[in-house]
């Protein structure tokens, strides 16, 4: 059986592996294929790209891309994107430059809050300057002593709804996937199961959804079988991953939620389909 997991991240957003340790792990667990999906970028993908044929895994480009609908925080993963392409590459410098005017005014906030964080600490504590998350306040505040678990910093100080938190600028989710697609990309919606409002899946998919996250460490077994159900009733496809962070998020373990072949096999088949289907001008004009 091979061993797929297409939701993983690195130091190029807020996970505490880097690419090649990624992949040396992959090659202990005897990984087949992985997807390297950090937040708003490629360039955990690109790093890894670079290495993935040494270590003989298969690797599908990736990236997770912050949006809101209707208030909720929803996360998009990109598979098979091309990375060169230029409105992905304007959409992720917008998406970059927002998470860092974001962090400043974060940082504002929890000053005044009496939390004594810098943005110098946060560059410190991120090796990608340009993907600042709120993972990165949350290992500051645990290094500074302000706060006494990691998760505390979302409890308190930062999670959606609490006195530190301030919104992303981001792209409107109908904007996202036209640019997924325009850039060679599928859409998939991770782990539906966290925006706790299934309503939302059949307007995401009229707006031009292509996938459910469906095999998800925190999802249960009736989740599972509800998300199923929903991916078959809207022609979905079915990607599934671990979210590893690495030390950051303890339960989220590499290769904990494995995605089954034939799952990966649809993927690519609409990925074929949607390639085929997209005019050579137009395909010319955005690379
Ligand atoms: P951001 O994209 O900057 O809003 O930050 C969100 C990131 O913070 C997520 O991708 C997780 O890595 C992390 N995160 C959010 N909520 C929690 C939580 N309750 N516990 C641990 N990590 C969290
Ligand atoms: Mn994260
Ligand atoms: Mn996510
Ligand atoms: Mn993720």
């Amino acid at each position: 059986m091979k061993k797929i997991d297409l939701h993983i991240h690195t130091t190029f957003s807020d996970g505490s592996y880097t690419p090649k340790q990624i992949l040396q792990t992959a090659k202990e667990i005897e990984f087949s294929t992985i997807s390297i999906t950090d937040h708003d970028c490629v360039d955990g993908y690109l790093s890894a790209k670079k290495l993935a044929k040494k270590y003989k895994i298969e690797l599908i480009p990736g990236t997770e891309i912050s949006c809101y609908y209707r208030d909720y925080d929803i996360h998009i993963l990109a598979y098979f994107i091309n990375p060169k392409n230029k409105e992905l590459k304007n959409m992720l410098k917008f998406l970059q430059k927002g998470r860092t005017e974001r962090a400043i005014k974060m940082v504002e906030k929890l000053n005044e809050l009496g939390i004594d964080i810098s943005m110098k600490q946060l560059y410190e504590e991120s090796k990608n300057k340009n993907v600042i998350s709120r993972a990165h306040f949350a290992s500051v505040m645990l290094k500074n002593a302000q706060i006494k678990k990691y998760t505390d910093a979302f409890y308190n100080y930062i999670g959606n709804n609490c006195p530190a938190h301030i919104r992303k600028s981001t792209y409107s989710p109908s904007d996202v996937f036209r640019i997924i697609r325009q850039a060679g990309g599928l859409s998939v919606l991770a782990h539906p199961g966290i925006i706790k409002n299934d309503f939302v899946i059949p307007e995401l998919v009229k707006l031009g959804l292509d996938g459910l996250e469906i095999f998800y460490p925190l999802h249960t077994f009736y989740q599972k079988d509800v998300y199923l159900e929903l991916a078959k009733r809207y022609d979905l496809v079915i990607t599934g991953g671990s979210d590893f962070h690495g030390k950051t998020r303890v339960d989220n373990r590499l290769g904990m939620m494995l995605l089954k072949e034939n799952y990966l096999e649809n993927l690519k088949t609409k990925w074929r389909m949607e390639k085929k289907s997209v005019s050579p001008l137009k395909k010319f004009l955005s690379n």
